[in-house]
């Protein structure tokens, strides 16, 4: 019989989420807000659906908002960007990663990954054929170990994928060490696919700066957004990636062949979204932040420890004395299942960020990811509950 391909693993996001519809609990574990992004953009996108224009959109994405990507990479990390050819619309990041990986590796190509990673990268560079290299980083501070770096790069690598803003570790990279990824990249002649979905939210008044604006990085790089993050808007699936017309040119090719565009109205209404002044964005960042803070400081009260985060939707605490009060074997995902159903809240384990192969080290147990974004009264119900709980 013809075997059929089993690689792809079912998400753990799906997984968490199910289990939280199914049970009632409240959800903090797949990263979506509770409250819709602004208003004026919802409306724009019910504007042009009852009086736009409703059939395929250019392949690349609708002009107005390539050129608000483009006017956004120039206000925010003063980027040029060609809207004509440097800007390709997607039906979100995700589809976004897939067109990159698809596009750029041949078989037995190298890829390199840093785990904890996102949870798609795997399974679509495996299949795009990559032989998989990775490194760790590990909390507090999630530093990269620079000749651990060095030593995943080889005459093979094709790309690294960098994650920055990173979700789960909730990392900002320092520019010391995407300083060390340039550099790397030059040696090896080698490129990044840069998943910044998280760019606009940083706290404590740390800057974002793609590795695409460091030297010699602007035709190694394709920088990839998420106005589902951006915008707080994860269904509309809009995304953007930005890159040299030469690397971005067979991305683009595979974009048109997974699913050649996305819906117009939702496009322009992203448009007017990107062109709001820096208050939007500022205000994005300062409300996450609160958010971060009212949550760290409750699961403290409870008991866990938190690691600091820096940015993204997400904290990760570690477990360890929570599971050792309560008598629970240290396992983040039967933590993760047992807190959904006896204290009502839902979180994700970070084991699911880690590769399970012969040729990596167990993933650790013991790390446990919360989503923050959610409204402050659903916080301080999770907090509660969980209080109640231990
Ligand atoms: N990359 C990272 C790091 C993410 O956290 C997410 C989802 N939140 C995505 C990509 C996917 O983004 P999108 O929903 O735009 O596909
Ligand atoms: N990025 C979101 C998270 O990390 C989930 C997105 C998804 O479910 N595909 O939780």
């Amino acid at each position: 019989t013809n075997s059929i391909y089993t690689g792809m693993p079912t998400t753990i996001f799906e997984v968490m989420s199910q289990l939280a519809r199914e049970s009632g609990s409240i959800n903090l574990g797949q990263g979506f807000p509770d409250v819709d992004g602004p208003l004026d953009i919802r409306q724009k996108a019910a504007d042009e659906l009852i009086s736009g224009y409703n059939q395929y959109p250019p392949m690349m994405g609708l002009p107005v908002l390539r050129q608000a990507v483009a006017d956004a990479n120039k206000r925010f990390y003063d980027l040029d960007i060609d809207p004509a050819n440097e800007v390709v619309v997607t039906s979100g990041a995700t589809e976004a990663i897939s067109d990159c990986l698809t596009a750029l590796i041949e078989e037995g190509d190298e890829v390199i990954l840093i785990e904890p990673l996102y949870d798609c990268y795997l399974p679509l560079a495996k299949r795009a054929g990559a032989t998989v290299k990775s490194i760790r980083i590990v909390p507090p501070k999630w530093q990269i170990d620079r000749a651990e770096l060095e030593a995943v790069f080889s005459d093979r690598t094709k790309l690294i994928v960098l994650n920055d803003p990173h979700n789960p570790a909730g990392k900002v990279y320092s520019d010391e060490e995407k300083g060390w990824i340039a550099e790397l990249l030059e040696k090896y002649d080698a490129y990044a696919v840069c998943d910044e979905v998280y760019e606009h939210i940083t706290f404590d008044g740390l800057p974002h700066k793609p590795l695409m604006a460091f030297d010699g990085m602007r035709e190694r790089c394709l920088r990839i957004g998420s106005a589902g993050k951006t915008f707080s808007l994860t269904g509309w699936k809009i995304g953007y990636i930005t890159g040299s017309k030469e690397l971005l040119d067979p991305v683009a090719k595979a974009h048109q062949f997974s699913t050649f565009t996305t819906a117009p109205n939702l496009q322009e209404a992203i448009a007017l979204g990107l062109n709001k002044d820096n208050s939007y964005y500022e205000e994005l960042s300062s409300d996450l932040q609160s958010k971060r803070d009212r949550l760290a400081a409750g699961l403290r009260d409870v008991g866990f420890e938190v690691i600091d985060s820096q940015g993204s939707y997400f904290l990760t605490t570690d477990v360890t004395d929570l599971c050792a009060k309560k008598g629970l074997p240290l396992d983040d995902a039967a933590f993760c299942q047992t807190i959904t159903e006896q204290a009502g809240v839902t979180a994700v384990p970070v084991s699911a960020f880690y590769i399970e192969d012969e040729n990596h080290a167990a993933a650790p147990k013991q790390f446990v990811r919360f989503c923050f974004c959610k409204k402050e009264s659903v916080l301080d119900e999770a907090i509660q509950r969980l209080k109640n709980w231990a």
